[in-house]
C-alpha cells in the first residue's frame, strides 16, 4: 500500500473559510492517523480572483486552529513547489500530453462566437454548452495555427455519452451520463491551466492517495475521473464530506453567520473549542461523546463514523463548548489566554490614540473603551440613530449589506480604504455624509460620541467591524425587534 498523503487546496480569494478549516482537520486527523503525509497546497491560477492577503491568512487561520501540515509554500516539501502559480510548466507539458493522444483538442472559438453560440441557445431553451465546433479539426491543423500565433484553448474531448463514474468512499458508486459534461477547457488561451487540469495534475504528481473535499466538488471529480483516464493515472480515493449548514439548512452562508476563521478567533473561540466543534460535523466519537481533543479524535478515527446529512453549523453549539474549555483553564491560562487575545501591550497601543484624549483618569479607560473589547453590541440606547430621515428601514438595511460587500471587495482594512468606500458608498446612496457616518458610528460603537470612524473600525478589525454592520442592518431591518 502506498503511504497515505492528502492534501488541502484552498484558493486565496477572501478570508479564510470556517469550510477550509473543517476539510483541513479530516485531512489532518486522516493523514496522522495512518501515519501519512498532509500537504497544503495554494490553488492561485484564476488571477482575476486572486487577493494579495489571502494566502497568509490561510496560514495563520489555520495555525491558529492548532493545525499544522508537512509540506507547503510556506514550510518547503519534497513535491514542491506548492504554489500553482509556479507550476505553468508542468501544465502546459501535461497538456501536450493530452493533444498528443487524442484526449484533448484546440479550440480558436472566439469569445465572440461563444456569446452568439450562447444567444442562441437560450432563444431555442436548448441546453447551454459549447457545441464542440472544433472538436474535428486535424490537430496538425490545429498546432499550425497555433504556431502562427492565433488564440486558442485546449479542451476535453468528452465522450460523447455512457456513463462517468466513481466509488466515493461516504457514497458509494457516482455516476452521471457524459452527455451532460461539456468539453473543459484545460488550458486557457493566457497559457493559464484551469481548476480542473492542475488540480488533477498536481494531486497526480504530489501522489496524493486520497481526496478529501467538501461534497460542492462531485460535479467536478467526474471531470476529474475524465482526466485520470485521459492521462492513463490511478485515481485516489474519493471522499467528499458533508457541506456545512446554516441552522435552517441552508448552505452554509456569511449572510446566517461568520464564515470567517478569523472571527471565532476575534470574539474569543478558544482554538481547540473550535476545532472539536468541526470535529463533530457529520462525525461521531462514539456513544454520545462531544467533547474531545484533537489526539482523542486521531485515536479513534475512521470513516465510518461519518455521516452525510447536513452537519449544522450551530454557533449556539459553539458557544456551549467553548464554555466547556473556558471553565477548565486554570485562573493562570486563563489571565495568559485573554492577554493573547486582546488585553495586550500592542492592543492597547492602538487604541490609546484614539482615547487618550478622551479620558482625564485611568478609571475611565475601560468605560470609553468598552467597545473594543466586546463582539456583539446591544443596541437599544442608540436605536434612533440607526435611521436616516426619510430612508425606509429596510433600504437603510440593505445599503449597509452592501456597504460589507464594497468592504470585502478591497484588500486589507486601513482606514484610509474604509474612509474612501464608506464616502463612495454614501454618496451612490445621496446621504449626507454626516448622517450616514451617524448610522456607522452607532453600528460599529453602539454610540452616538466616538473617536474617528474609520480609525475605530480599523482598529477593531474587519471582522467584528462586519459583523456588527450586518448585526444593526439585521436589527434595523426587523424595526429593533431583533434580540439584543
Ligand atoms: N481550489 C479548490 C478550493 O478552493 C480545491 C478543491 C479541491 O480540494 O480539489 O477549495
Amino acid at each position: 500500500m502506498k503511504p497515505v498523503r492528502v492534501r488541502i487546496a484552498p484558493s486565496p480569494t477572501g478570508d479564510p473559510h470556517v469550510g477550509t478549516a473543517y476539510i483541513a482537520l479530516f485531512n489532518y486527523v486522516f493523514a496522522r492517523k495512518e501515519g501519512g503525509k498532509f500537504v497544503l497546497r495554494i490553488e492561485d491560477t484564476d488571477q482575476s480572483r486572486a487577493r494579495s492577503d489571502s494566502e497568509q491568512m490561510i496560514y495563520d487561520a489555520l495555525r491558529w486552529t492548532g493545525l499544522s501540515w508537512d509540506e507547503g509554500p510556506d514550510v518547503g516539501g519534497p513535491y514542491g513547489p506548492y504554489r500553482q502559480s509556479e507550476r505553468r510548466d508542468l501544465y502546459m507539458s501535461h497538456v501536450k500530453m493530452l493533444l498528443d493522444n487524442g484526449s484533448a483538442y484546440r479550440c480558436f472559438c472566439t469569445e465572440d462566437r461563444l456569446a452568439k453560440l450562447r444567444v442562441q441557445q437560450q432563444a431555442a431553451k436548448a441546453t447551454l454548452g459549447y457545441d464542440r465546433h472544433c472538436r474535428d479539426l486535424d490537430p496538425k491543423d490545429g498546432e499550425a495555427r497555433a504556431a502562427a500565433g492565433e488564440a486558442c484553448v485546449i479542451r476535453l474531448k468528452v465522450p460523447l455519452s455512457g456513463p462517468i463514474e466513481f466509488t466515493d468512499k461516504l457514497r458509494g458508486l457516482v455516476s452521471r451520463d457524459a452527455k451532460e459534461i461539456d468539453d473543459q477547457v484545460l488550458l486557457k488561451s493566457d497559457g493559464m491551466p484551469t481548476y480542473h487540469l492542475a488540480n488533477v495534475v498536481d494531486d497526480h504528481l504530489m501522489e496524493i492517495t486520497h481526496v478529501i473535499r467538501a461534497e460542492e466538488w462531485i460535479s467536478s471529480t467526474q471531470k476529474h475521473v475524465l482526466l485520470y483516464q485521459a492521462f492513463g493515472w490511478e485515481q485516489p480515493v474519493w471522499i467528499h464530506m458533508p457541506l456545512l449548514r446554516n441552522t435552517d439548512k441552508s448552505k452554509i452562508s456569511k449572510r446566517k453567520h461568520p464564515v470567517s476563521i478569523n472571527y471565532y478567533r476575534d470574539i474569543g473561540i478558544l482554538p481547540q473549542a473550535f476545532l472539536n466543534f468541526l470535529g463533530l460535523m457529520g462525525w461521531s466519537f462514539g456513544g454520545d461523546r462531544e467533547k474531545f481533543t484533537l489526539e482523542e479524535m486521531t485515536e479513534v478515527f475512521s470513516w465510518d463514523r461519518m455521516s452525510l446529512g447536513g452537519p449544522v453549523f450551530d454557533l449556539a453549539k459553539l458557544t456551549w463548548l467553548n464554555e466547556k474549555y473556558l471553565h477548565e483553564l486554570s485562573y493562570e491560562q486563563l489571565a495568559d489566554t485573554l492577554v493573547d487575545w486582546r488585553l495586550n501591550r500592542d492592543y492597547f497601543l492602538k487604541v490609546l490614540p484614539l482615547v487618550r484624549e478622551r479620558i482625564k483618569k485611568l478609571d475611565e479607560f475601560v468605560p470609553a473603551t468598552e467597545y473594543f473589547f466586546s463582539g456583539d453590541l446591544d443596541y437599544s440606547a442608540v436605536m434612533p440613530k440607526l435611521a436616516i430621515t426619510g430612508v425606509a428601514a429596510n433600504d437603510l438595511k440593505k445599503a449597509l449589506l452592501d456597504l460589507v460587500e464594497r468592504f470585502e471587495a478591497r484588500d486589507g482594512f486601513a482606514k484610509e480604504m474604509l474612509e474612501e468606500v464608506a464616502r463612495g458608498w454614501a454618496d451612490a446612496n445621496t446621504w449626507k455624509h454626516g448622517d450616514a457616518f451617524m448610522v456607522l458610528r452607532a453600528a460599529v460603537t453602539g454610540r452616538t460620541a466616538s473617536p474617528p470612524l474609520f480609525d475605530v473600525m480599523a482598529v477593531l478589525g474587519k471582522e467584528i467591524t462586519r459583523r456588527r454592520l450586518r448585526r444593526a442592518a439585521e436589527v434595523i431591518g426587523s424595526g429593533g425587534k431583533l434580540k439584543q
